[in-house]
């Protein structure tokens, strides 16, 4: 039964493309902050309301929306997930449909998201008659900013029935086109930390009497650059960035604290305890070395987003109906973080990027720059490959009673 639908939902969706649109450039245009999300959840409720699905819940979590959609016939129910927040960036990009907000901005195309799944949950809503199954549409707040949403609408059930879940992203770094996905890890581990060295000031020219804390945290610095080069083996992954260093200001004080921040990335769990480890080992042993005491912060934030093989290998057969195999590649695992991950932590499924970038439709900017934008027409082939993959998940698992 749901055979027709996929053999028709490319043109269905079709007819909602200038809808999507639209609804994506209003996003664009008043976009909002993680966990201050208001207008954009409303504005969702009410596009779900309109579709008549089953059930439609709010503050999920907080602010997300879940909306239950039940097919015809009874089988799996598969959720879809769109996340909804946008980024403290001022958008400098010149088109009629720019940021509104000063200083906030839908630089990660969350925005092109959103009207994806409202896009798609429309169709398959008017549809309902071919689907062997249900789908939950999630729209999720606070991708961007930790702890995130996905965690706290986890924790709020909205997982409740679902047996495996899909999420696209729109990704500009790869062309209009393009979809990508692959079994296994694909986003790192993000674990943040803090450090802040006491040595002990003084003058410049009598470091006898001191302990410097910038030389204790330049020897930290060099250091932590051990785990990767000689604690991990080169087959495997991590980052270890100091990003800020902070310390003194006088040319001729000696410092007596240093304060530094950075972020380590890794797949592996193994990994993930083996960097905290050494990362605490070397600081702690560096500085009492030199004469220091260091407090350290270690966070940890998204866990890493590891696909699981079966549902990977369907996303990926729904996305050779919709672009066609030479189209879809395998993607390199990245080391940017996504709390997706929460999701995978429960139930199996698979995350796809969706190519979305065009230079000659001014989409040839990295995600969180204020020039970044996406070529429209992604959000089609992102709708289509997540259909796709709910009707292909529910025609592969119905029979088996998953
Ligand atoms: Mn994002």
């Amino acid at each position: 039964m749901s055979e027709w639908l996929s053999a028709n939902l490319k043109q269905l969706l079709r007819e909602e493309e200038a809808q999507m649109i639209a609804w994506r450039r209003h996003l664009h245009q008043y976009p909002e902050l993680s966990f201050r999300e208001e207008k954009t959840p409303a504005m969702i409720a009410d596009i779900l309301r309109s579709c008549e699905l089953d059930e439609v819940r709010t503050q999920v979590g907080g602010r997300g929306v879940r909306g239950l959609l039940r097919g015809a016939a009874p089988g799996p129910t598969v959720a879809l997930r769109a996340d909804f927040d946008a980024l403290p960036i001022q958008d400098q990009k010149e088109v009629p449909y720019k940021s509104r907000i000063p200083g906030v901005m839908h630089a990660c195309g969350h925005d092109g998201h959103t009207a994806t799944l409202l896009g798609l949950a429309r169709v398959l809503a008017r549809h309902r008659q071919h689907l062997k199954g249900n789908v939950v549409f999630i729209f999720q707040h606070a991708e961007e900013e930790n702890p995130g949403g996905a965690q706290q609408m986890v924790a709020d059930g909205v997982l409740e029935g679902v047996d495996a879940i899909f999420g696209a992203h729109l990704w500009a770094s790869e062309p209009v086109g393009k979809v990508l996905t692959a079994p296994g890890p694909l986003m790192a581990n993000v674990d943040d930390f803090l450090l802040e060295i006491k040595g002990k000031g003084g003058h410049a020219a009598m470091p006898e009497q001191t302990v410097d804390a910038i030389v204790v945290g330049s020897h930290i610095v060099t250091a932590l650059q051990t785990i990767a080069s000689r604690n991990v083996s080169p087959l495997e992954h991590v980052v270890v960035t100091v990003g800020t260093f902070q310390a003194g200001d006088n040319a001729n004080v000696i410092a007596d604290t240093c304060t530094m921040s950075g972020t380590v990335r890794t797949f592996l769990p193994q990994l993930r305890e083996l960097a905290e480890r050494r990362l605490k080992e070397i600081v702690n042993g560096t500085a009492a070395m030199l004469g220091a005491t260091v407090s350290i912060r270690y966070d940890r934030g998204y866990p890493a987003v590891i696909n699981s093989e079966r549902e990977a290998a369907i996303a990926w057969e729904a996305a050779v109906a919709a672009v066609g195999a030479e189209q879809v590649e395998r993607m390199k695992p990245t080391m940017g973080g996504e709390d997706f991950s929460y999701y995978l932590q429960q139930v199996p499924g698979a995350f796809i990027f969706v190519g979305a970038g065009n230079p000659e439709k001014g989409a040839a900017y990295p995600h969180h720059h204020p020039r970044f934008d996406i070529d429209e027409q992604a959000m089609l082939i992102s709708a289509e490959v997540l259909g796709r993959t709910a009707l292909r998940y529910m025609q592969v698992t119905g029979g088996d009673g998953a």
